[in-house]
């Protein structure tokens, strides 16, 4: 049995937007732990998705902390308007970040929690130094950019590498693994050491309810055995 309790984030980019509202809500009574927002700005990432406007109305329809991937150029023009906007969380690409130690306590100073994320292709060794200042860490095991893409195992080392970071350096920061979850890689995602796995498409897929499908997703996590 997994010895740490392991949180859910379902990635709202994989919900229908025409019942955004009520997709919150059920997420919210499905059991899910945060709402994981993805912001895309058509240049850091191809795709364009939301910004503050919709995380405003996500905060209207939940109590559960908004889990803020911020994934554009300056993302230090942005933070503030996502703080305004309910954002709980708000992390970063080291990646896109030109002062990413900066944009962490700019974070910090507006009241909310501060992340970092890494792409696939950033060592985990890049984010050492920032580490003492983060409460989460991301770990993408896809390249960002869209919901519903299979998972990089070539990246799982990393998830391990940061797990070994994080508890030797006397962080408390969450890592967070966000792409390509499902059902029968959820055990594996914890053993490598994940708190928390977003859920694209394994939260929100047509055929069965958010709520059939987190349940599913914390079987699978409450059966992983945990070294
Ligand atoms: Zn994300």
């Amino acid at each position: 049995m997994a010895s740490r309790r392991v949180k859910i984030a379902p990635s709202i980019l994989a919900a229908d937007f025409s019942r955004l509202g009520e997709v919150v809500r059920e997420t919210e009574a499905a059991g899910a732990d945060y709402i994981h927002v993805d912001v895309m700005d058509g240049r850091f990432v191809p795709n364009l998705t939301i910004g503050p406007p919709v995380v405003a109305a996500i905060r209207s329809h939940t109590s559960l902390p908004l889990d803020v991937h911020v994934m554009t150029v300056e993302p230090e023009r942005l933070v503030g308007d996502l703080v305004r906007a309910g954002g709980d969380i708000i992390t970063v690409h080291w990646e896109a970040a030109a002062h990413l130690r900066r944009t962490v306590h700019l974070i910090k100073e507006l009241g909310a929690r501060a992340g970092v994320a890494i792409n696939p292709a950033t060592p985990a060794a890049m984010l050492v130094k920032a580490l003492p200042d983060l409460d989460r860490v991301i770990c993408l095991t896809v390249n960002p950019g869209y919901a519903g893409q299979s998972l990089i195992p070539s990246v799982l080392p990393k998830v391990r590498q940061l797990r070994s970071l994080i508890d030797h350096g006397g962080c408390a920061a969450e890592l967070e693994v966000d792409g390509g979850l499902r059902v029968d890689n959820a055990a594996s995602l914890v053993q490598h050491g994940g708190d928390v796995l977003v859920a694209g498409a394994a939260a929100y897929a047509e055929g069965k309810s958010v709520a059939e499908r987190i349940a599913a997703l914390r079987a699978a996590i409450d059966g992983a055995s945990v070294a």
